[in-house]
């Protein structure tokens, strides 16, 4: 496992420290489809991303905020099915930092790859076009990406948010998160285990109230805050539509014993000082008869 010694001026990594880098909280007009959604009025009508999977989805990968220290990681990634990278690829949010990032990410094996913006790329010069530099992932930015798998199994939904900072008195933006997100993307965390007390409650709030079928969440953007956490959600019963039905045998609409836990995962991969400090996360993912996503994590590579 490759580590690389911190790098830089002290002083200047502590100014560039995601948790305090308030400047970059400004807005943008927004752009059509999955780019340049700064208002999330704008986010409505952005159609889902669609990927047909063979093969089960078994393992997906997680990791965030390397700054630009993706490389000194690659020996640390495991295989998996897909890789999501929550934000936070860049050091400065330079267009050389962002394109150097999608090179790395054409260059592993991983057949889904997942990004979404962190602050530190939020408000950077080529944001509004950041679905074409990183031309090597799926992009997300207050969009879905929707794995359809083969015939009798329910799709995967996941969902990523655009950059925001954490808000007590509700984000119009997690309103139009859909119903069905089983994955829930954001670079900064909701209340939860893995926020170092800096988590949103209105984004938790969305997860406890609506998002009842979201069952994994992955973050960064709190980098001492890095792990995981298991977490109970609040009780509720959700009907799979008939056409969901695992081998078509009933076509009644069933319960879907949908987990009674979300697992929280914090990927950061840098420590206080943007050094590289934490690993990768796997995660297994596994989808019971009723079509139901639990995912616990693993030390294993
Ligand atoms: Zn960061
Ligand atoms: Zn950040």
């Amino acid at each position: 496992m490759s580590r690389k010694a911190p790098g830089g001026v002290k002083d200047l990594a502590r100014k560039m420290d995601c948790r305090i880098r308030s400047c970059l909280s400004g807005r943008h007009p927004g752009l059509n489809l999955n780019v340049g959604v700064k208002n999330p009025k704008q986010a409505h009508g952005i159609p889902p991303q669609r990927l047909k999977v063979t093969g089960d989805i078994s393992k997906i990968v997680c990791i965030s905020d390397t700054h630009c220290m993706h490389r000194a990681l690659t020996n640390d990634i495991p295989v998996g099915d897909i890789l999501i990278h929550a934000g936070d690829f860049t050091r400065y949010g330079t267009l050389s930092d962002a394109e150097d990032f999608n090179h790395w990410l054409g260059e592993l094996p991983h057949k889904i790859k997942i990004v979404i913006l962190g602050n530190h790329e939020s408000s950077s010069s080529w944001n509004l076009r950041a679905s074409q530099v990183i031309s090597n992932a799926v992009f997300l930015r207050n969009s879905s990406l929707i794995l359809e798998r083969d015939t009798g199994i329910p799709p995967i939904h996941i969902y990523g948010t655009d950059f925001y900072w954490p808000s007590k008195d509700g984000n119009n933006a997690y309103g139009l998160i859909p119903a069905d997100t089983n994955i829930l993307l954001s670079h900064g965390p909701p209340k939860c285990g893995v926020d170092g007390a800096h988590g949103c409650p209105s984004l938790r709030k969305a997860i406890d109230e609506k998002l009842h079928k979201c069952n994994l969440f992955v973050c960064g953007h709190i980098h001492y805050a890095h792990g995981v956490s298991l977490e109970k959600k609040l009780k509720q019963t959700v009907m799979t539509p008939a056409k969901h039905a695992v081998n078509g045998a009933d076509n009644q609409p069933r319960k879907d014993m949908t987990s009674p836990t979300t697992l929280y995962i914090n990927a950061a991969c840098a420590g206080h000082h943007r050094e590289l400090k934490y690993p990768s996360i796997l995660i297994h993912c596994t989808t019971s008869e009723a079509g139901t996503l639990t995912f616990s994590p693993s030390s294993a590579k």
